[in-house]
């Protein structure tokens, strides 16, 4: 599932789960604690205003010494 998200397919707080029949969605965590949020959002999603990047990788960001 790399295609047809929009947003969530790089949102942070996206997590695709599959269901028993092989099909799959993305679940948005902010459903859990903002009810504007869907628990399985219409796809694609084109415009968010929960979207947040992930966190780069620390050894990305340019700390180490
Ligand atoms: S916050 Fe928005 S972009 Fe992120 S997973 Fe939820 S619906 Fe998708």
């Amino acid at each position: 599932m790399t295609d047809g998200r929009g947003l969530c397919a790089g949102c942070a707080h996206a997590r695709v789960v599959t269901s028993a029949r092989g099909a799959s969605f993305v679940l948005c965590g902010l459903s859990r604690t903002d009810e504007r949020f869907a628990k399985y959002p219409r796809l694609p999603v084109v415009a968010c205003k929960g979207f947040e990047a992930p966190e780069p990788p620390r050894e990305a960001q340019g700390h180490q010494r």
